[in-house]
């Protein structure tokens, strides 16, 4: 075993330049070399292609690779064939004399890992082909899509099982998501019918990525200035609708930026553009719904923006968690406001209509109002979402964390709203608290009464929003709960009855301004300009060629010889060959051949 797993490392080092394997990699790796079936679970940017590639070169035969996504496949085998690792892939994009081709190839050796739509195992001619093959192993990647609960459900996952019992000698089977709810997983091990399975989940904490929230900023001014002050960095800027996206889309162009946009109502054709233009750093700013970015692997997105809350933290963390996979620190920022919970609202309201389901969605979706509203660890609030808890109380490296807050006494303001709330018999949602805070002439408010209570217009001086803004505070640090699914209902905790028999005092934060990324360090934008060229000529979306963290690095340590390059992270036998030369001389301040 340890010769073997000696030998994993050294193509690690030989192949992608990486002088060892995370904690996490190591032991899926391991149980794959031993022969066992496997179950990673691994948050994006984890290194999950690794744990099935650097197996697939030890192994004697061919790896299977079953992947959901067209356009990922093709980058995926890009990536390899940069790194003179043999791969191709087979799926419907393919002509079938062409498909019969690569599997002939196959036959004969040439490829080590080949990429497959999970569409094909279902048909008996590629059965018939796959036979003459020698199939050591098979890597189900993005393997919740065999799931109903997951959020993307193929129903071709569910052949899986049944073609790996047809195959004459049964492969070792490995299963990769990044989707770890117990419902999936149970699925996963069900439905691909694994045998007597190692099972791995790696902790879902990304120290890279800094949180934040905005409640109360004009968005657009915002955006207008943390782009500007980012300007070379790549982003995604997410929306909840098409229409928002548009809008951010045109407004953007108009202040100069150069931008994309992606979403279902767009053409086919639009959306590809934009997304391979994307890829190819062609723009930075990529505008969009939820339907972008499955299966996106660019590893330098430097900082995802959330223009509107999203519906959950499962959807919220994965799309977060596009930024930054190669590592290096990068920005995930929510900007909130109050009209965000009532579109996510309405779309729930559009799409679930089991009652069951539809409380989940909504208490989910509490679960993000909670968390736009705390005033504790942003990292610590999601990771304990996601069952882990043992986190220290202050990681650092959130808004909350290590922002320049100001610490302001809201006793006064809690007492107001707790006591309304038990003149109101704690039978209303956060809507019409805020109004009699307020003191609305609304007909409803006349009707009920309210216009008469002690309560009613002691909070005028503030803004309805400000108002509901300090409710959500006081739900999010649990003086107050929200029950009911449609029609919810704001209730005082233990922790409210506390303060109101007093003295217990209740307090909040002040904001301050958000500083740039990172400095702007010319070497390093050279070296990028460099990547972009040799990208051009080779056609492959630049990041293939080294990612940020490698240039970043190599801006850093300024290496002058081959010897000295080799030990910056990400640089290779196989890409100091190849590429060697060329960056070296721009680090020596050499002009490039071109
Ligand atoms: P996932 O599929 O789990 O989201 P990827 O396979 O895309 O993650 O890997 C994320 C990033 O981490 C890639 O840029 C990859 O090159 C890098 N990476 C993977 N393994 C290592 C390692 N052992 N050391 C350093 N970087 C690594
Ligand atoms: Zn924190």
């Amino acid at each position: 075993m340890e010769t073997i797993f000696t030998q994993a490392e050294e193509l690690l080092q030989r192949y992608y330049g990486y002088q060892s394997f995370r904690p996490g990699q190591a032991r899926v790796i391991k149980s794959i070399l031993q022969g066992c079936d496997t179950l990673a679970i691994m948050p994006t940017g984890a290194g999950k292609s690794i744990c099935f590639q650097i197996p697939a070169l030890l192994f004697d035969g061919v790896t299977l690779v079953v992947s959901p996504l067209i356009a990922l496949m093709k980058d995926q085998v890009d990536t390899l064939t940069n790194l003179e690792i043999p791969a191709s892939f087979i799926n419907s994009s393919l002509s079938a004399g062409e498909v019969e081709r690569r599997i002939e190839k196959t036959a004969a050796g040439a490829y080590k890992i080949l990429y497959v739509a999970p569409e094909r195992l279902a048909a008996p001619t590629f059965l018939e082909m796959v036979k003459e093959l020698k199939v050591a192993f098979l890597a189900i990647d993005e393997a919740h899509c065999v799931s109903q609960w997951g959020h993307d459900f193929r129903p071709s996952y569910r052949r899986i099982a049944a073609f790996v019992s047809k195959l004459a000698r049964r492969p070792v089977v490995a299963a990769f998501t990044a989707t770890a709810t117990d419902q999936v997983q149970t699925d996963i091990l069900r439905l691909l019918a694994l045998n007597d399975p190692n099972v791995y989940v790696t902790g879902f904490d990304r120290s890279n990525l800094y949180f934040s929230v905005y409640r109360r900023v004009k968005k657009e001014d915002f955006l207008f200035s943390y782009l500007a002050q980012n300007a070379n960095e790549s982003g995604i800027i997410y929306a909840a609708t098409r229409k928002e996206v548009d809008k951010i889309y045109t407004f953007l162009q108009e202040k100069g930026f150069a931008v994309g946009r992606y979403h279902a109502g767009l053409r086919e054709k639009e959306r590809k553009a934009a997304q391979e233009r994307f890829l190819n750093d062609d723009f930075q700013i990529m505008v969009a719904t939820n339907a972008f970015g499955m299966g996106i692997d660019k590893s330098n997105i430097r900082y995802v923006i959330h223009y509107n809350l999203p519906k959950n933290m499962e959807a919220y963390y994965q799309e977060a968690g596009r930024a930054g996979r190669d590592g290096e620190p990068s920005a995930c920022i929510l900007l909130f406001s109050p009209q965000d919970i009532i579109i996510q609202k309405y779309l729930i309201e559009q799409t679930v209509y089991a009652p069951a389901r539809k409380k989940n969605e909504l208490e989910k979706l509490q679960t993000m109002v909670d968390y736009v509203h705390t005033n504790q660890c942003l990292r610590r609030f999601i990771l304990a979402y996601f069952d882990e808890d043992d986190l220290p109380e202050n990681c650092g490296h959130c808004r909350n964390c290590d922002g320049q807050w100001i610490t302001v006494d809201l006793t006064e303001e809690a007492e107001k709203i707790f006591s309304c709330i038990v003149r109101m018999r704690g039978a209303y949602g956060i809507n019409l608290i805020a109004q009699v805070l307020k003191g609305s002439s609304s007909k409803k408010i006349k009707g009920l009464g309210f216009d008469h209570l002690s309560t009613y217009g002691i909070m005028q001086e503030k803004t309805l929003d400000e108002i509901k803004d300090l409710i959500n505070q006081l739900i999010a640090e649990d003086y107050l709960e929200v029950t009911g699914g449609q029609y919810p209902v704001v209730k005082l905790r233990p922790k409210a009855l506390a303060v109101l028999k007093g003295p217990t005092q209740v307090w909040g934060k002040r904001e301050k301004i958000e500083p740039a990324l990172a400095e702007k360090d010319p070497l390093f934008e050279e070296l990028r300009r460099l990547r972009k060229t040799i990208a051009e000529q080779e056609k492959v979306p630049p990041y293939i060629i080294f990612n940020d963290a490698t240039l970043r690095e190599m801006a850093r340590k300024k290496p002058t010889t081959k010897e000295e390059l080799l030990t910056v992270k990400g640089v290779g036998g196989k890409k100091l060959e190849k590429y060697g030369a060329v960056f070296l001389a721009v680090i020596r301040g050499e002009e490039p051949e071109s």
